[in-house]
């Protein structure tokens, strides 16, 4: 099969949806592969690492979309590049078309077969082709949440994992999935005291039983949120509610009662957040103050370190494009059902559910 990739044209956006190893392992499948001129240089591949490996390097995008018959990207696609859709195209990506009326229509009316790495899904409900980027988010913020403690930053000036002799910083995640696993993983690595709240007592189980006695855990409720809260140095909103709007489990009352300087990093902003005061901000100005706290509610955050971004994402999206390029995706759905629920729409029709309610549209 022919499969392009071409450069990510959304703002800020450094990742690439295929790393030169992956087209290796395509080429040797006996697969021909395209990249567009510079499309790896944000995460760090230059062309010649893809050109080494057997892949074409066309000068510009148009060529990448015109001769492919599975394009690969991360992000959706941009109005400039609707034109580039057609009928006889397989795109693989995120494409959160629930909050994207015009480029869902865009695809009914090319007819493109569009397949949507955030609702592939596995019959645990577990979603894997957005796994990684949980976990990237959740590392992260726990290093931006201990740089945004530093007093310069207008944090309280604590250390997360003190010193001998001081008290440890205490880290509070609200959420013990991916994201707040992850969290607790880089918090208890930077010795703070570290406590995890979720309303599921399986997955406080599971992190008890992984990390044993270096994590608290908690079952969350409003009671223990304000609890945690009002001593936490760091909070780590990670919860996630499957379809639905993260609750507010932070109250700006709860804010209130928080130490001056405390830092609050919630990761669930691209579901709404978990905070009340919640904004969805950028890299450019990732901060703002709620009372005597700062929020950081970045809604991209493993953009900021697209070379460890593009390499997990690739990992998990690879056996996927592996198995739509040999006998085309509908033969993939054989042995990989979890790929049906990514399928959003097809030959102008739209077959996810959850689109069609979002934008009253017939499926
Ligand atoms: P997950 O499903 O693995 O984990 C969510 C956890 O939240 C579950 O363990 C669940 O039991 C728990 N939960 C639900 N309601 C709760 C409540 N009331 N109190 C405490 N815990 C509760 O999800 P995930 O993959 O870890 O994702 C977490 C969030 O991070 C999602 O909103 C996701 O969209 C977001 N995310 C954001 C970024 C970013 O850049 N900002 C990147 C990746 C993921």
């Amino acid at each position: 099969m022919r499969i392009g990739v071409v450069t990510e044209v959304k703002n800020s956006e450094f990742r690439v949806a295929l790393t030169p190893a992956g087209a290796h392992e395509l080429i040797l499948a006996g697969h021909e592969v395209a990249v567009q001129q510079g499309a790896g240089i944000g995460s760090a591949f230059p062309d010649d690492a893809y050109a080494d490996v057997g892949a074409w390097i066309a000068p510009a995008a148009a060529d990448v979309w015109g001769w492919s018959e599975l394009l690969l990207k991360v992000k959706e696609p941009v109005a400039s590049e609707y034109p580039l859709l057609r009928r006889d195209l397989v795109l693989f990506t995120y494409l959160h078309l629930a909050a994207d009326e015009a480029l869902t229509r865009a695809l009914l009316g090319a007819g493109t077969t569009a397949i949507a790495y955030e609702t592939v899904q596995l019959p645990d409900r577990s979603l894997p082709l957005l796994a990684p980027m949980s976990e990237v988010a959740g590392r992260l913020s726990v290093q931006v949440g201990a740089y945004q403690l530093m007093k310069d930053e207008g944090g309280r000036g604590v250390l997360l994992g003190g010193v001998p002799g001081t008290p440890r910083a205490k880290v509070v995640i609200i959420g013990g999935g991916v994201a707040g696993e992850h969290a607790a993983e880089v918090a208890i690595g930077m010795l703070a005291d570290v406590t995890v709240l979720d309303v599921s007592v399986p997955r406080l189980r599971a992190l008890e039983a992984r990390f044993g006695p270096r994590v608290h855990t908690l079952r969350s409720n409003p009671y223990t949120v304000a609890e945690e809260t009002r001593t936490a140095d760091l909070v780590v909103g990670a919860v996630l509610v499957p379809g639905a709007r993260a609750p507010k489990l932070v109250t700006e009352a709860m804010v209130t009662q928080m130490n001056p300087g405390s830092v609050l990093v919630d990761i669930a902003v691209d579901q709404g957040g978990c905070f009340e005061g919640t904004r969805p901000t950028t890299y450019a100005e990732p901060t703002f103050r709620v009372h005597d706290s700062t929020f950081y509610c970045v809604a991209n955050m493993p953009g900021a370190v697209p070379i460890t971004s593009t390499v997990a994402l690739t990992n998990v999206t690879l056996p996927y494009v592996a198995a739509i390029a040999a006998n085309g995706w509908e033969s993939a759905l054989g042995r990989h059902p979890e790929l049906l629920p990514g399928v959003s729409t097809t030959r102008g029709r739209l077959t996810s559910e959850p689109v069609a309610n979002a934008h009253g549209l017939p499926h």
